[in-house]
This record gives structure tokens, sequence and C-alpha cells, in this order.
């Protein structure tokens, strides 16, 4: 008898034994999509092992048939299948899900796919500007060769590629592509969010025209399945794309590249928690690939891997244009006292912000100012009874908006209209507290009448091709003063832009999570990179209450050394990662009172697990306590934080936590492991 081990694209925690009839038998192989029977109905299956014998444990009657081979060609390669199998493993999640998340959508469906033509493009073609390959400088030259040489290498190290903002790094992916391309092998670029890249893409478009195929979210499901058989059928040699772009179905796949390799964004934060980054190493391994981890602000994981020998390492310390780094100056808004008329005075901007402002709308250059809070105000205060109006469902403040005119809930959307009394006291103290980027642009407005001014954050951006839109006004200077959350801080390569100013630098320095440091630093520094990259010297301005901190004064310093090696000391003292390696196990229910007593059931059981694998000497428990979002749409959350010395130990840990969850669920309380957890929200 011959059987399979299918992997059902449902929540399962193993996969299932199926029979293959005889008329199938030679046909079936690892990586097909076939249709069996599930529960009551059909489902599709991807064939993980063929076996003659069945698996101990299982009893021959209760074995179904697979009912047929759904495709002419395997879906998964067998380096896919090692990859996602790694990824179920290391990650605690259900095989089947983690095959569901690599392709497209259509291939869910039990429908064999059939191919036609599409006649909608994934991506227009941009005009063919800037295509022809630059003269790298020696630095950038350097990086090159030592990712060229490592194409052809046996004995491969991750190369982490650290360079400053405007240093030339996308020169340098394209050229390493086409020497992909010479080689008729195939390579991936991870981007963190395609709509902020726009000219990153038309640079790849633009060099390779045809033969790049662009994955993203943004994409309708045909367009997607459209990108991905054209990957399948090495019609494209190299893929842009986001996170899932990881699992792009190449055959003889040479280099990955991961572009801004400390984006948080490379870590799925909804269903299955992966680390794309991490599992874009172990895919390159398996695979015997290049990996380029490239970024001005590297995260302290990636470098500490660079000291202790584990990675190779290249600097561009200069910007590629012969631009200098801009020169930063640091306002102490505690001192500040306005100098400046009555009515141009502002809460916001400092008068050193304002006049550098003013200075450079002279010179019709442009400016980008940043804060990272979108509304009009943070939170409506009443002054008579200090009642803040919050979510009912997710226990925090509304944000005010103006337009529309709403309070507004930034997690679960919901709105109130803005209060005219307060709900508790009816007194008619209210005030506005905080501000957002809707009352800076107000502001702005006031103080620079003549100035074209844009807002670019989630209110005024929905659609990617608004953004687009915002990003090309911006380099066809028909704004002067572009407004924005972090949406404007990454990637873009104004060369008109003299001015960033950063209006509170504060906001994510106190958040409660071991990153927030770190986070503040890349942030301010990739901000602070928009600046100056063109022939005209740029400055940068960082408002701050804190004005001592080290986030601050490394980023003013241009320092991501001195940096990288206060946090290092940091995370040893506190035993941090990379010092020890965390999983983050949450629990969430209707209820404060379950979720509480399901959480601190688990601490004991935890406990018992350490206590039995001899470990508990070696393993740190933290919590269980509430999340700093206590309650999210309705749900109550709890977390609890495992700290073990190394991922072998963690992972011994997680198999017999993710055993007893799946065997003995929780009545009610929904428990989620996250390894290597990045939002500890
Ligand atoms: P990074 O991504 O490292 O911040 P970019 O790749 O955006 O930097 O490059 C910054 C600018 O430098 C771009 O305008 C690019 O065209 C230019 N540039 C890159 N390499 C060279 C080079 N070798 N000579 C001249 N200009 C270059
Ligand atoms: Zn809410």
């Amino acid at each position: 008898m011959h059987y399979a081990q299918i992997a059902i694209p449902r929540p399962l925690n193993s996969t299932l034994t199926y029979i293959i009839p005889d008329s199938l038998i030679g046909k079936i192989k690892p990586g097909y999509r076939v249709s069996v029977p599930f529960r009551k109905h059909t489902s599709v299956g991807f064939v993980m092992e063929i076996t003659q014998t069945l698996p101990k444990d299982l009893v021959c009657e209760n074995i179904k048939e697979i009912k047929d081979i759904l495709d002419n060609d395997p879906i998964f390669s067998t380096q896919m299948l090692d990859l996602l199998k790694w990824m179920s493993k290391y990650y605690c999640a259900p095989i089947g899900e983690v095959c569901k998340a690599s392709i497209p959508s259509k291939l869910i469906q039990i429908k064999p796919v059939k191919r036609r033509k599409i006649s909608e493009p994934a991506e227009k073609n941009f005009s063919k500007i800037n295509s022809a390959q630059l003269t790298l400088n020696s630095e950038q030259a350097a990086a090159l060769n030592s990712i060229i040489n490592s194409l052809s290498s046996k004995d491969k190290k991750p190369i982490l590629l650290h360079g400053v903002t405007g240093s030339g790094k996308t020169e340098v992916y394209l050229q390493a592509f086409e020497e992909v391309e010479k080689m008729n092998a195939h390579g991936i670029l991870l981007v963190p969010e395609i709509s902020l890249t726009p000219q990153l893409v038309q640079q790849f478009q633009s060099r390779f025209g045809e033969k790049v195929a662009i994955y993203h979210s943004g994409l309708t499901d045909a367009q997607r399945f459209h990108e991905w058989e054209k990957i399948r059928d090495g019609k494209v040699f190299v893929v842009v794309g986001t996170r899932s772009a990881l699992f792009a179905p190449f055959k003889d796949l040479k280099l990955i590249i991961v572009d801004e390799e400390h984006d948080a964004s490379y870590k799925q934060d909804e269903g299955f928690l992966y680390n794309g980054h991490d599992s874009a190493i172990v895919r390159a391994n398996i695979h015997n690939a290049t990996i380029v981890l490239a970024s001005a602000t590297p995260c302290v994981e990636s470098f500490i891997n660079y000291e202790s020998g584990k990675y190779n390492y290249h600097y561009l310390a200069t910007r590629a244009t012969g631009a200098l780094l801009p020169d930063i100056e640091i306002v102490d808004m505690r001192t500040q006292r306005n100098t400046l008329t009555k009515e141009k005075q502002s809460e916001i901007i400092s008068p050193l912000l304002f006049k550098a402002i003013e200075e450079i709308l002279s010179k019709k250059e442009q400016a980008l100012l940043f804060l990272n809070r979108r509304g009009f105000a943070n939170f409506i205060l009443c002054r008579d009874c200090g009642h803040v109006f919050e979510c009912p469902n997710c226990n925090i403040a509304l944000t005010h908006h103006m337009l529309p005119k709403r309070m507004i809930c930034h997690y679960c959307e919901f709105a109130i209209p803005v209060p005219d009394l307060c709900v508790k006291c009816n007194g008619a103290n209210l005030k506005p507290m905080g501000q957002g980027t809707e009352q800076l642009e107000e502001e702005l407005a006031k103080m620079f009448p003549d100035s074209k001014i844009a807002r670019l954050d989630k209110d005024t951006s929905t659609k990617a091709s608004l953004r687009k839109t915002f990003l090309s006004s911006m380099q066809q200077q028909k704004i002067d003063i572009l407004v924005g959350t972090q949406i404007i801080a990454k990637g873009h390569d104004f060369p008109n832009v003299t001015l960033v100013g950063v209006i509170n630098a504060d906001t994510s320095l106190h958040l409660p999570d071991f990153r927030s440091y770190e986070r503040t630093f890349q942030l301010l520094t990739q901000v602070s990179g928009r600046s100056g990259r063109g022939d005209k010297p740029g400055k940068v301005i960082i408002q701050t209450f804190q004005p001592e901190h080290p986030s601050i004064i490394f980023t003013r310093d241009h320092d991501f050394k001195g940096f990288v090696d206060t946090e290092k000391q940091n995370r040893k003292a506190l035993n941090y990662p990379p010092f020890t390696r965390m999983a983050n196990i949450r629990f969430q229910s209707n209820t404060d009172e379950t979720t509480s007593k399901t959480a601190k059931k688990w601490l004991s059981m935890l406990k018992t697990i350490c206590n039995s694998l001899n470990i508990s000497d070696d393993v740190h428990l933290l919590g269980p306590a509430p999340c700093p979002l206590h309650k999210i749409r309705g749900k109550y959350r709890w977390q609890l934080l495992i700290k073990a010395p190394n991922p072998k130990i963690l992972s011994k840990i997680l198999l017999r936590v993710n055993h007893i969850i799946n065997s003995s669920p929780s009545a009610g309380c929904r428990i989620t492991i996250d390894v290597d957890p990045i939002n500890m929200m």
C-alpha cells in the first residue's frame, strides 16, 4: 500500500495520512496538490511525504483515499517543502496553514488552475528613466564584489550591508541581480512596503523590464496568481516584493536581498506569526543562495551576528552622490521660549524650526516634517473632572480627528461625534490634548500661507495609488512642505529636500518594549537621512523633551556603532535578545477573569514543563501580566514571556506548550505562541 502525508490548509496540528489509489501511484509526489475527503467535504491538500507503511499509531480502517491529483506539476519544490516544514516547527504553526500562507489564494481552491491570459498587468510600466548602470564608487564596488564572489562560492555567510542613508545601496542591488541574470539564475528582493518604495520598483522595472515580477498584498487574487505563475515558469528572473515574496517559487534561487532589514514589518503580526527576515535566511541556506541584509540602521541582533563572526560585513560610509550627511540640531523643548511674533507663536513648532522652514522656502527647497501621530489631537480631556474619552472596545483614548470631525479608535475604528459636553460630569470644559499631523498641517498653513503643504499618513492615503501620487508630487516639487507619520521616514530619495523636522522625538521612546530605544534611533536616523541627498547640503532639526537621551545623541552624531555598543550593554544586563531567546504566549478572551486565570494556570504549567526538562535554572518566565494594550476589540489580553538561553531550549519548551494547547484547548480563551516576538503591545 502507498500512503501520503497530506497537509490540509486548516489549523490542524499535523499532517493527515491518506491512501494513494492505484491509478495515482507514481503520479503523486511530494509538493503536488491533491483533492481529499476531509470531514464532510472535499478539501485541497498538499502532499508532504510518501510512505509505504503507516505511521505506527494509526488504525488502518479510518484511512481514506486521495480523490485526485490537481495539477501536472508540483507547486512546491523539495527545497520549499523543507522551508515550510522548518517554519511550521520553529513558529509552532500548523503545517497546512504555513503552506496556505506561502501561495496565492487561488491555489487553495480545489479547481485545477487553468492557464489563461490575464490582460491586467500587476504594475504599469513606468517611463524608462535612469536605466543605465551607474559607475560604482569604490565602497559600492567592494560590496558588489563580495556579493558576486559569494554567489559562486560553496561556503556562504549572510552579508550585512550597512550603508548610510543615500550611500547608493539600490545600484548595488541592481548590479548584483544583473549578475544573477547572467548566471541564468533567480533572485528575490524583499522590501518592507511596496507603496513606499515606488522609486525602487521603478528602477528595477526600467533596468529589467519584463523580467521582474512585483509581488505584494495590494495585488488582486488574479494578479497575484499571475505573478506567481510568471515566477514559477521562469518568465522573470527576479521578484521585488514584500514579506510573502520570500516564497517565490524560483527553481534556481541564487540571491536574496532584504532591503531595510531592520524593519519590523518583516514580522507577520496576525495569523501565522512568522518573521520574513529570518525565514529568508533559512531559505537562502536551504538553496545555498547568497543572502544580503541591508540597512542604514541594521538591527542590533544582525550587527552582533557580524561581530561574532556569523555574518560578513560591508560598510558604505559615504553618500554616493558625494553629498554629506545632514547636520542635525537638537531643540530642547523644555526651555523653548517663544521669540516669534504673537501671531506666529506655536506650541508645535519651535522658533528654530520656524526660521529653518522660512529659509528653505525662500530658496525654493523642500521640507519634510515628521510627527508620528495622526489625527488632530491625541485625546480629549475634561478639565473639570479629568475624564478622558476612551474606546469602549479597546480601553484606549479616542483620537480627535477634524477630517472628518470624529473621535476615532485607532485599533478598531470605533467612532463617535466630537462631544460638546463631558459624558461624566456634563461640564463644557473639554480640551484637546497633544498634537497630531492634522493639527501640524493646520498650524503650518497659518504660519506659511503661501506655501504648498501636504499631509501623508494613513488617513490621507488609504490606497497605495494615493501614496504614489503624493510621492511623485513631492518628486516633481509640487509640494513645499510634506507633513507625515513614519510613512515619510522610509527609503525616499527626494534630492530637493534640505530640511527635515522631527516634531516630537519622544513619542516612541517610552513604549513598554525593550526595543523602543532601538526603534527610536532607527526612525530618527532614517528620517534624518531624507535630508540633503542631492547637491544642496541638508539640515535636520529634532525637537525633544529629552535632549540627553542616547537614542537622540547618537542620532545627532551619526554614531551607529556608539548606539549599538550602548544598546548591547543594556540588552546583556537585562538579558534580552540576542543574549536570550524569547517567546511570548498570548492569551485572550471575552472577560478579564478568564484570561488572567488561564494565563496564571499556564505559568504553573510552564514551571512544571521546565522542571521536567531540567532547565528551570536557565529559563526565565516573566508575568503573566496584562498586555500594555489590555483590551482590544472587546478582548481582554494577557501575556507570559519565556526567556531561554538558546533556541534549542526554547523550542523544547514550545514543543510541549504547543502539544498541550492542541490536545486540551482552554475553554473560551485563545492562546497563541509568538516566537521571537517583535510587537510586545
Ligand atoms: P540608499 O538606498 O543607500 O539610501 P540610494 O540607492 O537611494 O541610497 O542612492 C542615493 C542616490 O545616489 C540616488 O539618487 C542614486 O541615483 C545615487 N547614486 C547611487 N550610486 C551612485 C554612483 N555610483 N554615482 C553617482 N550617484 C549614485
Ligand atoms: Zn477600539
